[in-house]
């Protein structure tokens, strides 16, 4: 054979190093690939569809329920009843808190509203609430609003009436019919159960809805504590991005950013008629959840099946290797050491020996007429009584000992710690231990003889092949005696 197991051995650890890289590496790319496939796609999704009709559908919900406030406000603000009672020298109080507490309760708001800009009066459903002063921070509003030119504005704000209630103030302009400026009209909203509404968007289309003011202020948000309190300019991974989106007032524009909650696609749209907008949020790190799970469920799978191919392939090999060794090693026939295998042992025996200066010697044993054998009985027998007499005279011979098929019907026997004087005896013992035994493959008048050589290490000078050439010599002097009988190597004859 022209391998050596120590290369096969190390081919096969190659073998399997290799495969387990390969389908490890083939698993791990179709997996990130599959998932960064879906990550886009979804991300695509998100910005080109899921987000932009989320946000079409929450912007004219919002509307609705805004646009009918608004269009009461309006109302108030045109009702000749509050122009005509303001122009009459807001005499009948309780006129006009039961004009305010109508209007309430008929549509449903918070509150109702109306500041006398000639009496300083905020009226309100229940009475007078206050006096209005430039000089009280609460009512800051209501002078930013008359000097500015808008007809009506949206205003986020505590309640006083209600003891600081977070409400949508929807503030209308009240003028004659000269156009005098005469107070602010208006109703209010609960922020709560705004936030309300835009927690149930969450719920129902899954991504965050608020909204911000043309400054960027949060006014309605799900989360009442943000409100008024916080600029999206000054938020993480959103102030980046805030001047552009502040400004873009057409259509519905898309964005994105990073915070700690993971990857943000935001949609703003811009609310003309209150000056605010509405911002949509999905966080795409949530929703690649299942994504990330069928990741790690497939790279779990990859794993498990490259476990099973390697124990299978390590398995197959196993018995393949050990097949294989054996073939390298041992004779096919008799199962003995073959003469490569023999080489390695005798090798290190006679360097043993020799630097112990301790005793070795070989048999050198030949059949006696086995041609006939083969030629009188068939191959197959001949093989039989060849793989018997092998059998035997292993069992003759101590396990220190080594034996070999040297070729053919020819054997060597290593004596481990045996002169030549003690190899005598055990050659003795074998050739007529195997004259006298019954073998199956015997058909009686077969040739069962040995004739057997000895040679000793100390008189080759411990080389092999003068060793083995001593033997065969003295192998070849038995067969001339006659066969059937044991001869030591003479010093001499070497
Ligand atoms: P001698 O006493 O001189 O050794 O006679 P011999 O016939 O044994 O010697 P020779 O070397 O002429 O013949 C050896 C024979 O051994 C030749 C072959 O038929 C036989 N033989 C060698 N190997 C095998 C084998 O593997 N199987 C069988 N059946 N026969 C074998
Ligand atoms: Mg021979
Ligand atoms: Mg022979």
């Amino acid at each position: 054979m022209q391998f050596r197991i120590p290369e096969l051995l190390f081919s096969r650890t190659k073998l399997i190093s290799v495969l387990t890289v390969i389908l490890i590496c083939a698993f791990t790319f179709t997996s990130y690939f599959s998932y960064n496939v879906t990550q886009e796609m979804i991300s695509q999704k998100t910005k080109t569809e899921t987000l932009p009709l989320i946000s079409d559908n929450i912007y004219s919900e919002i509307q609705q329920e805004l646009i009918t406030p608004i269009n009461g406000s309006s109302l108030m603000a045109n009702d000749s009843f509050l122009i005509n009672w303001v122009l009459d020298g807001e005499n009948n109080e309780t006129e006009i808190n039961q004009y305010l507490k109508r209007i309430k309760e008929k549509y449903g708001y918070f509150s109702t509203f109306f500041v006398s800009d000639i009496t300083h009066n905020y009226y309100y459903y229940d009475g007078i609430l206050k006096q209005i002063s430039p000089t009280d921070a609460h009512d800051v509003w209501y002078y930013r609003f008359r000097d500015s030119q808008v007809s009506y504005a949206l205003d986020v704000d505590t309640d006083e009436a209600t003891h600081g209630t977070l409400t949508i103030f929807i503030n209308h302009r009240l003028v004659d019919q000269n156009g005098n400026f005469l107070g602010v009209t208006g109703v209010g909203l609960e922020m709560d159960s705004f936030g309300k509404m835009l927690d149930s968007y969450r719920t129902r289309f899954g991504p965050l809805t608020y909204m911000v003011d043309a400054n960027g202020v949060i006014q309605v948000h799900p989360d009442l504590n943000l409100v008024e309190k916080v600029n999206i300019r000054d938020l993480e991974g959103l102030s980046g991005l805030s001047e552009d989106l502040l400004s873009k007032k057409t259509g519905t524009n898309i964005f994105e950013y990073r915070n700690q909650q993971g990857n943000i696609i935001l949609s703003a749209r811009y609310f003309p008629d209150f000056d605010w907008f509405l911002i949509v949020e999905q966080n795409q790190t949530q929703a690649m959840g299942t994504a990330r799970e069928s990741l790690v469920r497939n790279l779990g799978i990859g794993i498990g099946v490259t476990i099973l191919v390697i124990l299978l392939v390590t398995l197959t090999t196993n018995v393949f290797y050990s097949k294989l060794e054996k073939l390298a090693v041992n004779d096919e026939l008799t199962g003995l050491y073959n003469r490569r295998k023999f080489s390695e042992l005798f090798e290190r025996e006679i360097s043993i020996a020799e630097r112990c200066n301790e005793p070795l010697s070989l048999l050198m044993i030949d059949l006696d007429r086995f041609k006939p054998v083969n030629d009188d009985y068939g191959h197959p027998i001949g093989d039989q009584l060849l793989k018997e007499i092998a059998g035997f005279m292993k069992q003759e011979i101590r396990d220190i000992d080594v034996i070999s098929r040297w070729g053919g019907e020819e054997f060597v026997v290593l004596l481990h710690k045996t002169d030549m004087e003690q190899a005598y005896e055990v050659a003795e013992r074998i050739r007529k231990a195997i004259q006298v035994t019954h073998f199956v493959a015997d058909k009686g008048g077969i040739s069962k003889t040995v004739s057997i050589g000895i040679s000793d290490a100390r008189s080759s000078d411990y080389d092999m092949e003068r060793m083995i050439s001593l033997a065969d010599k003295a192998m070849y002097l038995a067969k001339q005696a006659g066969r059937n009988q044991t001869r030591v190597s003479p010093p001499q004859a070497a």
